[in-house]
C-alpha cells in the first residue's frame, strides 16, 4: 500500500524522453527510467485505497499494491516474485504496455494515478541488472509434447508455462527470429530486441525447443497474393503436426492488415503498415534489408490513427521524412477525459505518443478517396471531410482536398488471422474469422478440434501484448489440464 499519507505528500513523477533532436537520429530506446528514489516516491504514492480497481484494470491482474509497497520499502528482489508471479514479461510490458490499471487507479479519480508502469518498468531492470531472473527449471517431466505454433507474446507466454510444467515443448516460428510483433512490428525504439533475446536464452535454459523459419500451413500457405511477413524456409502441414503431438496450441497473431480498396491502390508507393515496419526492425538488427521501402526525403500520409500508425510516424522521422501527415477517419476525441463518468474503464482521449511530438501533422474525421498518381507512382491522395451526426457518418460536400504524398501507409488495423492457416486445421470461426475457442475455465481455449487449442490474437483479433500474455497464461493451464486431468499453473 505505500505509506498512508504518501498520495497527499508526493506528485506523479513522468518518465524523461531524451530530446527529440537526439533520439531522432537512432532506433535506440529513448525513455529515461525512474531512478530507485523516484521509483520509492511513486511507490509511497499507493493509497491504501482497499479495493484496488487497478489490479482488475490490468489484464493479467498484476498484484500492484503488493509490488508498489515493496518498492517503497526498497525490497526489491521481493517485488520482482510478486510481479513474475502475474506476468511473464514484465521487461515488455513495463516498456509498451497502455497501462489500462493506470485509469482505474483511484488516486485517478481526483488525481494522478500513481505511476504503476514505470514502477513495473524500474523493477523488472533492476532485476536484471541483479542477476534475479534465472531459468526455472521444472522439478518433473510428463512426457507430453506440446507445440506451439507462433512465437509472440502469447505463444512465449504458454511455452514458457508449460516448459516450467514439465511438459516437452516446441515452439514453431515462420518468422527468422521469435517475438511476433514484438519482434517485427514494434520498432526499436519503442522495445529494444535485446530484451526479447534475453528472454529467449532464458527459455530455452529452461528445455524449450524453438524451430524458427518453419511455417505451419496447408496447401495454401498464407493465401493468395500474401503481403503478411513470411521469412519461412521450410513448411510443416498441420496434419503432421497433430500426428506428432500430445497437444497444439495455435498463437499466430491476427496478420491479416485492413486494406483500403479506393482507385488508385495498386501504385507505386501505397503500402501496408506491416510491410515498412518489419523491414526497418530487419535493417536495424541487420545493417541493411534488400529493397527497403525508404522514406528519406519523401512527402508521407499515414492512414490510421492507431498504435501501428504512430509506429511509421516515428520511423518515417528516423528516414529523414520530408513531412509526415496522419489520418483518422474519427472525429478528434476530448483532450480530458471526463472521469467521474468513465472512471475505471480505459477512456476515449486524445493520445498523443513520442512519435507524433516527434513531428506529425494529425487530421481527424478525414477519409481518403482516391489515390492520384503518374506512371504508376503515387503522388497524392484525394481527401473528403466528415461529419458525425446521431452515430451517422456523412461526407462534407465540397470539402474535397488533394494531398501531397509520395508514400502511404495503410495503418487501418487488422481484420482477422490469415484464413488458410485456420482452414488447413479445420478450426471453426467467430463471426469475424478468429480462431472460434472461449475463454471458459472447463474446456477453455480449446477449438472444435480435438487437442488443438488457440490463444492471443489469432483468438481474440487484434488486441494488446499484456491480453496476449494472459491468454498465453491461461491457455498453458488449459492444455496442462488437457494433458493431466488437473493443474497447478496459476489462472
Ligand atoms: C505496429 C504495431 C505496434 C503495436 N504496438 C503495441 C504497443 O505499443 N502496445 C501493445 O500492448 N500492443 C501493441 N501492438 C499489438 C500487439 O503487438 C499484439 O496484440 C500482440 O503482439 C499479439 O500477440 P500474439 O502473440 O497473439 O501474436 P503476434 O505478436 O502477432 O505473434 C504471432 C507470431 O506467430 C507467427 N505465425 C503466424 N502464423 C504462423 C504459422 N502458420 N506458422 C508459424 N508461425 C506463424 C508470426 O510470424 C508471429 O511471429 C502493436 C501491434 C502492431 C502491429
Ligand atoms: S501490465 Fe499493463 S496494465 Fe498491467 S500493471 Fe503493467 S502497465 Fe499496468
Amino acid at each position: 500500500m505505500g505509506k498512508t499519507t504518501g498520495f497527499m505528500e508526493y506528485e506523479r513523477i513522468e518518465e524523461g524522453y531524451a530530446p527529440v533532436a537526439e533520439r531522432l537520429k537512432h532506433y535506440k530506446e529513448f525513455v529515461i527510467g525512474l531512478t530507485p528514489e523516484q521509483a520509492k516516491i511513486q511507490g509511497a504514492r499507493c493509497m491504501d485505497c482497499g479495493t484496488p480497481f487497478c489490479n482488475n484494470g490490468c489484464p493479467i491482474n498484476n498484484i500492484i499494491p503488493d509490488f508498489n509497497d515493496l518498492v517503497y520499502r526498497g525490497d526489491w528482489a521481493n517485488a520482482i516474485q510478486v510481479l513474475h508471479s502475474t506476468n511473464n514479461f514484465p521487461e515488455f510490458t513495463g516498456r509498451i504496455c497502455p497501462a489500462p490499471c493506470e485509469a482505474a487507479c483511484v488516486a485517478n479519480i481526483n488525481g494522478d494515478a500513481i505511476g504503476i508502469k514505470s514502477i513495473e518498468h524500474a523493477i523488472i531492470d533492476r532485476a536484471w541488472a541483479e542477476g534475479w531472473v534465472q531459468p526455472q527449471k521444472p522439478k518433473l517431466y510428463t512426457g507430453k509434447k506440446v507445440a506451439v505454433v507462433g512465437a509472440g507474446p502469447a505463444g512465449l507466454a504458454a511455452a514458457q508455462q508449460l516448459v516450467r510444467a514439465g511438459h516437452d515443448v516446441t515452439l514453431f516460428e515462420k518468422n527468422d527470429q521469435v517475438g511476433g510483433l514484438l519482434r517485427y512490428g514494434i520498432p526499436d525504439f519503442k522495445l529494444n530486441k535485446s530484451h526479447i533475446d534475453r528472454r529467449v536464452e532464458q527459455l530455452v535454459a529452461e528445455g524449450l525447443k524453438i524451430r524458427t523459419g518453419v511455417l505451419v500451413a496447408g496447401k495454401d500457405g498464407l493465401g493468395k497474393d500474401s503481403k503478411v511477413t513470411n521469412w519461412a524456409k521450410e513448411t510443416v502441414a498441420p496434419e503432421t503436426l497433430m500426428a506428432e503431438f500430445d497437444a497444439v496450441l495455435l498463437t499466430g497473431g491476427a496478420e491479416q492488415s485492413r486494406d483500403l480498396p479506393v482507385p488508385g491502390r495498386e501504385l507505386k508507393g501505397v503500402h501496408f503498415a506491416m510491410e515498412f515496419l518489419p523491414q526497418q526492425n530487419k535493417t536495424t538488427a541487420e545493417g541493411k534489408y534488400k529493397g527497403q521501402i525508404r522514406a528519406d526525403g519523401k512527402h508521407v500520409v499515414v492512414i490510421g490513427g492507431g498504435d501501428t500508425g504512430s509506429d511509421c510516424v516515428g520511423t518515417s522521422n528516423r528516414h529523414g521524412a520530408a513531412s509526415v501527415t496522419q489520418l483518422e477517419l474519427m472525429p478528434m476525441p476530448p483532450e480530458q477525459e471526463n472521469k467521474p463518468l468513465v472512471w475505471p474503464y480505459w477512456p476515449l482521449k486524445l493520445r498523443t505518443s513520442s512519435s507524433h511530438q516527434e513531428g506529425c501533422e494529425r487530421e481527424f474525421a478525414i477519409a481518403t478517396k482516391e489515390f492520384i498518381g503518374e506512371k504508376g507512382q503515387l503522388t497524392a491522395i484525394k481527401t473528403v471531410r466528415l461529419s458525425f451526426q446521431d452515430g451517422k457518418m456523412t461526407e462534407v460536400a465540397g470539402s474535397e482536398q488533394i494531398i501531397k504524398a509520395d508514400l502511404v501507409f495503410l495503418a487501418m488495423g487488422f481484420v482477422s488471422p490469415v484464413q488458410t492457416v485456420l482452414d488447413a486445421f479445420g478450426v471453426d470461426k467467430d463471426a469475424r474469422g478468429n480462431a472460434k475457442a472461449s475463454t471458459d475455465f472447463s474446456g477453455g481455449y480449446a477449438t472444435n478440434v480435438p487437442k488443438l487449442f488457440a490463444a492471443g490474437d489469432i483468438r481474440r483479433g487484434q488486441s494488446l501484448v499484456v491480453w496476449a500474455i494472459r491468454e498465453g497464461r491461461q491457455a498453458a493451464r488449459a492444455v496442462d489440464e488437457f494433458l493431466m486431468g488437473t493443474s497447478q499453473l496459476p489462472r
